[in-house]
């Protein structure tokens, strides 16, 4: 079985550095806060080009405290993509306002920024692209528009534009460490980043129980903070990161060389400007869940992301359509990627998917 994610490979690579950070950190009985969380925080600020980063619990959490940093609540209005993970739509939800959904374009999968725009009105509080799959959306196409721009940044740890690193190219940004995303820890975990030292210094405040003196409580907060032990895991990885993402988009090429003339194939394509750390390579078919069925019939285990739009699952079903995040739920198959897949098994997946498609 080619699995879709193998996460086997990243950990040989850290296992030492982790057992050794892990050590340190249960010597010391000390899980929570500490100088792992501060060092991670500042690398990876630095990494991502930014002047602030603020680790929390989960990047739901992350897009939900950045929202609220801004000062959003019941009343507002949030764009965001029909197409995406339902966790963007859950942070605005849960933040209390509304989440407008608006379509993505056809070829990129990202957010259709001309419908993001005619989407403002008044009540509009932030838009939230979405840098689906691993490329940045946009962005230049919603700045400038008088309302604040939270970037999801969850599957996109390293990816540029314009030679700007996801999670710097908006007035903040929420990011997933969730173990599969390009950057994850060995559990949940997300961060905030931001160049704004007034968002920043809210974010933390709401993350840690309205407080940053201890037992003064200044607004109502949450409680969701940065592990420890993770901010071991992330530190030992985002080392790593650049070279990881570099083995990904080697293996995008490769995808590419063997799919490029398969009759039946449409292969994703890259936005001009973008550097894609393809934290999931997508391709288009006609007939996908019998191809998708087939693959994993023959030991290859492609996914989906995502099968539902945002619109049409429970929490938030509308009788509002989005025509293209809705063809394109019917036609995505995610294909086995991940840095050290080789090309065996890229061989492989390429093999099987054009005996899939008959
Ligand atoms: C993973 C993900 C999230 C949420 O992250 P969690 O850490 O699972 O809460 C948000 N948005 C997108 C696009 C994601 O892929």
């Amino acid at each position: 079985m080619i699995p879709p994610v193998d996460l086997t490979i990243q950990h040989e690579e850290i296992a030492e550095e982790v057992a050794a950070g892990w050590g340190e950190v249960l010597a010391r009985t000390a899980f929570v806060g500490g100088p792992q969380v501060g060092a991670f925080e500042e690398a990876y600020a630095s990494y991502s080009g930014v002047a602030h980063c603020v680790g929390v619990a989960n990047g739901t959490d992350a897009l939900e405290l950045a929202l609220r940093a801004l000062g959003v609540g019941h009343g507002d209005e949030c764009v965001l993509p029909a197409n995406s993970f339902i966790a963007t739509a859950e942070a605005v939800a849960r933040a209390g306002a509304t989440p407008v959904l608006v379509d993505c374009d056809p070829e990129t999968f990202l957010i259709d920024t001309k419908a993001a725009v005619a989407a403002i009105t008044e009540r509009t509080k932030a838009i939230l692209p979405v840098h689906l799959y691993g490329q940045i959306a946009p962005v230049e196409d919603l700045l400038d528009q008088g309302v604040p721009v939270v970037e999801d940044a969850a599957q996109s740890q390293g990816a540029t534009r314009h030679g700007k690193v996801s999670g710097s190219l908006g007035t903040i940004a929420g990011t997933s460490f969730y173990p599969g995303k390009n950057l994850g820890a060995y559990g949940d975990a997300g961060a905030v980043t931001t160049d704004d030292a007034s968002l920043a210094t809210k974010v933390r405040l709401l993350s840690q129980h309205g407080s940053v003196t201890k037992y003064v409580h200044s607004a109502l907060g949450f409680n969701s903070r940065l592990d420890t032990l993770q901010a071991v895991v992330l530190s030992a990885k985002l080392r790593r990161l650049s070279v990881w993402n570099a083995q990904r988009v080697a293996a995008a090429e490769y995808y590419e060389t063997l799919l490029a003339d398969v009759p039946g194939v449409v292969v994703p394509r890259v936005l001009p400007g973008n550097t894609h750390v393809w934290h999931l390579y997508v391709v288009r078919v006609q007939d996908r869940d019998r191809v998708h069925d087939s693959m994993r019939a023959n030991g290859v285990g492609a996914a989906i992301h995502y099968p539902t739009p945002i619109h049409q699952t429970a929490p938030f079903a509308t009788a509002d359509s989005f025509p293209n995040a809705e063809k394109l739920a019917g036609e995505i198959l995610s294909l086995p990627m991940f840095p050290g897949i080789t090309r065996a098994q890229q061989e492989r997946v390429a093999e099987v998917l054009v005996g899939a498609l008959g």
